[in-house]
């Protein structure tokens, strides 16, 4: 039988309840991005690519990826480079303050397949896909995995903060710098979208995951398309 048009085919999501956090430490990763470390009163559970919504002003919510939980310690990674009230959150938030946030929330998350796996990110779009490449470094992933960053200039680049915890993974990171003049070996003078067009991806049978600016996440879905690609999941930012 089917359903009349009004009728939502599913019933809405509720959201989690506020919690209230305590930061705990914060420390500036790169230039204009924070990592905050927030202690939840409870434990919640969470799946990599999730994020919180946090009450960063009265009336103010913004959406913050959950970079890591940690038992009850939740980091965020925030770029405070728009001037918004996000950031001056930030610029005024002590150690001890009280935090309201909800959490998790969002379907963007790491999917379970034997499939080579591609990142691709910009700026604070690598704080989601930093939990899912965890859990890859967790369940000892054997297959290469490659990482696309881009940053506009290399002292925005906190990827090194995170690298340690990822050894275990044969990670190929490239770093895609559009607003530098010279490029070392690793890096990519340009943006990521250029350098994983030109990377040869196997797009057909690769799990791609992109993350961050709505244009960079448009232009590869875009790619995508064209190279046939069936396994894209994005969260634009
Ligand atoms: C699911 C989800 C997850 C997110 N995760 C993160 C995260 O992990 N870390 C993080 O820092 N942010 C994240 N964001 C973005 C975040 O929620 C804010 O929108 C962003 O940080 C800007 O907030 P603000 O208060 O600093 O600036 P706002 O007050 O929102 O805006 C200030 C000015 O900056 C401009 N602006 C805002 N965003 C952009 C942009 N992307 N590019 C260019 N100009 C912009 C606005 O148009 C405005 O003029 C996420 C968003 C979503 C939807």
């Amino acid at each position: 039988m089917s359903k009349p048009s009004d009728m939502p085919l599913t019933d809405p999501v509720p959201e989690p309840p506020a919690l209230r956090a305590v930061l705990r430490r914060r420390a500036e990763v790169a230039r204009e991005v924070w990592a905050l470390v927030l202690e939840l009163p409870e434990p919640i559970d969470f799946a990599p690519g999730q994020f919180a919504r946090v009450d960063v002003a009265p009336g103010e919510w913004r959406d913050y990826s959950i970079a890591r939980l940690d038992g009850r310690e939740l980091t965020l990674l925030i770029d405070t480079a728009f001037g918004g009230a996000g950031g001056e959150f930030v610029a005024t938030l002590a150690v001890g303050d009280a935090v309201s946030l909800r959490a998790p929330l969002g379907e963007f998350r790491l999917m379970e397949s034997p499939r080579p796996k591609v990142f691709i990110a910009t700026g604070t779009g690598l704080a989601p896909l930093l939990p899912m490449l965890q859990q890859l470094a967790d369940q000892r992933h054997s297959l290469p995995v490659r990482l696309f960053f881009g940053c506009a200039t290399r002292d925005r680049n906190f990827l090194p903060v995170y690298l340690p915890a990822l050894r275990s993974l044969k990670l190929h990171a490239r770093l895609c710098l559009t607003r530098e003049s010279s490029c070392q070996a690793a890096e990519f003078c340009g943006r990521v979208t250029q350098a994983v067009a030109e990377a040869g991806l196997d797009w057909p049978g690769s799990d791609i995951y992109a993350a961050g600016n709505p244009q960079m996440v448009a232009d590869i879905q875009t790619l995508a398309a064209r190279h046939q690609a069936r396994h894209l999941y994005t969260e634009g930012y």
